[in-house]
């Protein structure tokens, strides 16, 4: 049986990536999905960038989710019309690994590996790590875009391209009309940069949520009566997380808005926002 097969095998060379992906692939075909869930995952533990591993780990996940034709489906999304009427497909070097989905707006780590902007943000939260072979990076979680590969990815798949903004857009304008923290000290213009130092428990705790989140907060300026009205919206685009707990954050201002209420929220405020239509600044662009 493939399975013993695999496990003599393993056996053999217990650190080999192909004993894994055997014994994977052998429960795969078993239908025994929680175990070859977890071969996959050991084989991908010693070797994060193999790439069949990471391909039966993907198979295994998606029948575990669920998905009626697995890997098939997955093909399928891969398909678009071209000019000319037939089919094309988007290699998997084309795909980000993260969101397993053709790459929008691709940035490209120092360790040479691309991945959606945003994506790779995201990762950049949880650990200074390269999501594809875990070599430390020191680098901001907003990469540039890597223009070249963009153009490609345009030009061959346009409107694939578009669908991702459109659907990236839409997920943004839901982020961006809900109610944000308020984090009260001084007047704040558009464009600015600023560095905070984070001590206080309450402001910690809006900051974990805020990180855990879309990076999204409010400053507005204390007056006697509270908060002025007229505040900013900032996002983080740093954020160190001290020994002591204290947080080291630095913050671009992108926008004014005008507060329409504010409530309390676990020791915090809360803000309603409405903007004003000015164009955010984002936090790529020079001060
Ligand atoms: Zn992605
Ligand atoms: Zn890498």
């Amino acid at each position: 049986m493939a399975a013993n097969d695999a496990k003599v095998a393993l056996e053999l060379q217990p650190g080999s990536a192909e004993a894994r992906l055997q014994l994977g692939t052998a429960r795969y075909l078993l239908e025994e999905y929680d175990k070859a869930l977890s071969e996959f995952k050991a084989g991908l533990a010693i070797y994060p960038e193999h790439k069949r591993l990471r391909e039966g780990l993907r198979e295994v996940e998606e029948v575990l989710a669920g998905s009626p034709f697995g890997s098939a489906a997955k093909a399928g999304t891969k398909r678009a019309a071209s000019g000319e009427g037939r089919e094309v497909t988007w290699d998997d070097d084309l795909e980000c690994t993260l969101c397993m989905e053709m790459l929008f707006e691709p940035v490209t780590s120092p360790c040479g590996h691309t991945f959606c902007q945003d994506c790779f943000a995201r990762a950049m939260d949880h650990h200074n790590r390269c999501p594809m072979c875990r070599v430390v990076l020191h680098v901001g979680r907003k990469l540039p875009v890597t223009v070249a590969l963009r153009s490609i990815l345009l030009r061959n798949f346009p409107e694939q391209y578009e669908a991702r903004r459109s659907e990236m857009e839409k997920s943004q304008r839901i982020e961006d009309d809900g109610p944000v923290p308020l984090f009260v000290m001084s007047l704040v213009l558009p464009g600015e940069r600023i560095a905070l130092n984070i001590f206080e428990p309450r402001y910690r705790l809006m900051i974990r949520r805020c990180m855990d989140g879309n990076r999204i907060f409010a400053m507005g300026e204390a007056v006697p009566a509270g908060v002025r009205p007229e505040a900013c919206q900032v996002e983080i685009i740093e954020c160190q997380s001290l020994p002591d707990g204290r947080y080291g954050i630095e913050v671009v201002v992108k926008r004014r808005l005008r507060i329409s209420r504010t409530w309390d929220q676990d020791g915090y405020r809360v803000a309603q926002p409405e903007y004003f239509g000015d164009v955010p600044v984002e936090p790529g662009t020079p001060a």
